[in-house]
């Protein structure tokens, strides 16, 4: 059996914050803002996962209002969902992502990032991959406000 997950995340960019994007700190005068360390890509590919599954999602395993998780190291929630997955028999085909902002340029961190993804989730580097786009000036993310980001992942019972 396969499965196809999704996951979909957006947080503000703020002065005073680490711009982070799979455990990856990328240097930056702004960062996102959030209850955990803000890491907007980790938190769309757990999202994924958890679908793809059918288990939860990221909202339901780790509220936000939940002392537990302030500032907590998203790739640990991120290790802790794939742990999930795998103990209900699942396990990660690949992963395609797209991370939206005007700056910084993802491109240059994109190698860390990918092997920092893969190594949490056990897998080889050629399957997670990670684009960066900018909005062409447009909306909020256009604005520089905010950092989205999107995952799919396929999943094959084993
Ligand atoms: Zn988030």
């Amino acid at each position: 059996m396969i499965r196809i997950g999704l996951g979909k995340d957006l947080h503000k960019l703020v002065e005073g914050r680490r711009f982070i994007l799979g455990g990856i700190v990328i240097p930056f005068e702004k960062g996102e803002l959030g209850h955990s360390d803000g890491d907007v890509l980790a938190h769309a590919i757990t999202d994924a996962i958890l679908g793809a599954a059918g288990l939860s999602d990221i909202g339901e395993l780790f509220p936000p209002g939940d002392e537990t998780w302030k500032n907590a190291d998203s790739m640990e929630l991120l290790r802790t969902a794939h742990q999930k997955i795998k103990d209900d028999g699942w396990k990660i085909i690949n992963i395609d992502c797209v991370v939206t902002c005007e700056k910084p340029k993802i491109l240059l961190h994109r190698g860390a990032i990918r092997e920092n993804i893969a190594k949490v989730l056990e897998l080889d580097v050629s399957s997670v991959f990670v684009k960066g786009k900018t909005n062409e000036g447009l909306g909020g993310i256009g604005e520089g406000l905010a950092v989205e980001a999107l995952a799919v992942c396929l999943l094959e019972k084993v």
